[in-house]
């Protein structure tokens, strides 16, 4: 019994269906989940075309002369049917498996009984297994008021109802940086509240430096070390008081400062299951929570917020399930997941950060190859960025990397599969790539 038709409720639905389990998926909205509907899939449809038209700004490096001109009635169609599609595809797909689908939202009645709320009434299912897999939802602090039109989340901008003039965003994580990019790559004068003093806390600060500088380049604001902490509407316009008494004026305001899970609703104490001070419902690395025949998967886990690692998790529990696991069988290393800022230049990483070997001490060897100096980041007129490669200087094992430039997001997947399998610099050398190709950099940094 799965609640959730997102990443992780769809994953698991589908392995344990193939593994020849009988499998109930209850989807309040449709499957797919918020990360087809409303984060992942829309975010990166806009950004897309956000990319086509910095394409066309880049064209004359191309020996062209171009003009693009935004239609946001057809990108409304676009992302909508993007959504639909894969919406569809995961349907059919589960369909064919045998799963059984219900359209309804449900909750916990005891430790293996669910309710189900549908359009028909309320049903009531018993189950051997249970995976909770509700997600999360974009967190609204109590001093934003929230309208949908003008101080919005990042659910209310797919695309919102016009491209804002000036869009304030609030939050300089990747959703934040991802907004940024999109709407100033829409045209929009855009100014970022950055709370720290660097954007994408965390991430290599090279990396994020870049990213900054992109921004620069572009008109971007950047309010750096502020904090917000009220929002005022006035007619069709917006202002964010910071706490250090900065205002940043615009005509609208994006809130991308996190998620809270969807735990509320779900009625655990009915079964038992604990749940922490943030609403999250802590697990082993089975995933099982403090009732081991109840697992949790994707966001509402408190684990990485990924899409990637919500299915890899719901993947697991169902062979997990299914009685497939074994002494062999490998946890999920969440440090080893890779990652991406679908930004422009894009940003991807993976397993260990160049800071952190740092600042535990580690002995790394850290070498790092501009795209100038590649054929091919030439010939597409973006020599942009850098591929790094962090490795242990004594066995050459691949410890993590990572990649500022056109395509990073796919090239990461490289020293991801080395990470994993703890290949080394040497294994990357000896490959034989592709001539000319952005991945010949990754063969140089591992060098
Ligand atoms: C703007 C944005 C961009 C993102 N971009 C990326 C990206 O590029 N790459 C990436 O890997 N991740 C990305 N993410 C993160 C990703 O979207 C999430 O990590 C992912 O959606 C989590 O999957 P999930 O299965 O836990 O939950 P969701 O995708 O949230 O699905 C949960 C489902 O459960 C349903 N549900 C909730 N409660 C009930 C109930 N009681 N009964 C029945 N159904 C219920 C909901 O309707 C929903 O469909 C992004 C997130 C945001 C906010």
């Amino acid at each position: 019994m799965i609640l959730g038709g997102g990443p992780a409720g769809n994953a698991a639905a589908s392995v344990a269906a193939t593994l020849g389990g009988q499998v109930t998926l209850i989807e309040r909205d449709l499957v797919g989940g918020a990360a087809h509907l409303l984060d992942c899939i829309p975010s990166k449809a806009m950004i897309a075309t956000g990319g086509g038209l910095r394409a066309v700004d880049r064209a004359g490096a191309m020996a062209l002369s171009a003009h693009a001109e935004l239609d946001l009635h057809a990108l409304r169609g676009r992302v909508t049917g993007i959504a639909h599609r894969l919406h569809m595809g995961v349907t059919a797909l589960l369909e064919s498996q045998g799963v059984r689908m219900i359209h309804g939202s449900g909750r916990l009645k005891g430790p293996r009984e669910v309710v189900i709320e549908t359009a028909d009434g309320l049903e009531e299912v018993r189950a051997d297994a249970i995976l909770l897999a509700t997600g999360s939802r974009p967190r609204v602090p109590e001093w934003a008021p929230v309208d949908g039109e003008r101080v919005l989340t990042t659910r209310d901008a797919y695309p919102p109802p016009e491209i804002p003039e000036h869009l304030v965003v609030i939050g300089s994580g990747v959703t934040g940086v991802e907004f940024t990019h999109m709407f100033s790559a829409f045209g929009s004068q855009v100014t970022l509240i950055v709370s720290r003093q660097q954007v994408l806390p965390g991430k290599d600060p090279e990396a994020a430096a870049a990213l900054e500088e992109a921004f620069l380049d572009r008109g971007v604001q950047l309010f750096k070390g502020a904090r917000a902490e009220a929002i005022e509407r006035d007619g069709d316009r917006v202002r964010v008081s910071c706490t250090d008494g900065r205002v940043a004026a615009g005509t609208h305001v994006v809130l991308a400062v996190g998620s809270v899970p969807n735990s509320d609703g779900l009625d655990v104490d009915a079964a038992g299951v604990m749940v922490d001070d943030g609403g999250y419902v802590p697990v082993n690395h089975h995933n099982q929570c403090n009732v081991p025949h109840i697992y949790v998967a994707g966001d509402l886990s408190g684990k990485l917020p990924l899409s990637s690692v919500a299915s890899m998790q719901g993947r697991k529990i169902a062979e997990h399930v299914m009685g497939l696991h074994t002494r062999e069988h490998r946890h999920l290393d969440y440090d080893k997941a890779a990652s991406a800022i679908f930004t422009d230049p894009e940003i991807a990483d993976v397993g260990l950060a160049e800071v952190d070997a740092f600042s535990e001490g580690r002995k790394v060897r850290v070498t790092k190859v501009p795209f100038s100096a590649n054929a091919k980041a030439l010939i597409d007129g973006d020599p942009r960025g850098f591929v790094k490669i962090i490795s242990d200087p004594a066995t050459g094992v691949v410890l993590g990397g990572s990649i500022v430039g056109r395509h990073a997001a796919e090239l990461i997947s490289v020293i991801a599969v080395a990470v994993t399998n703890r290949l080394t610099v040497t294994d990357i050398v000896d490959s034989l790539l592709v001539h000319p190709a952005l991945a010949e950099s990754l063969a140089d940094a591992a060098e």
